[in-house]
C-alpha cells in the first residue's frame, strides 16, 4: 500500500512512498524540521498510486505484465 507523508505543521505531503520509504521519510522530516521530535499534526495519507506516475507503479505494471506473458506461454504450450 502506497503512502504519503503530510507534515500539517509544515503544510507538506510528499510524493507516495512505499512503507520503508515512509518510514524513512518521516524520519528525515522530524530531523530536518523538528528537531526530531513528532510534529502534533502529522498524518499518513494511504491509497494506491496512480499506474506509471512513479517507479513503483511502472515496477509493478511491469511485473503483471512479466506474469501474464508467461502465463501464455504456458497456456500456448498446453494447447
Ligand atoms: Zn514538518
Amino acid at each position: 500500500m502506497a503512502k504519503k507523508y503530510r507534515c500539517g505543521t509544515c503544510k507538506t505531503t510528499s510524493g507516495w512512498l512505499d512503507s520503508d520509504e515512509f518510514k524513512t521519510h518521516r524520519k528525515t522530516h522530524r530531523d530536518r524540521f523538528h528537531g526530531g521530535d513528532a510534529p502534533d499534526d502529522e498524518e499518513s495519507l494511504q491509497g494506491t498510486a496512480p499506474m506509471f506516475s512513479n517507479g513503483v507503479g511502472a515496477r509493478e505494471a511491469a511485473l503483471i505484465l512479466g506474469i501474464l506473458i508467461v502465463l501464455s506461454y504456458m497456456w500456448e504450450a498446453k494447447g
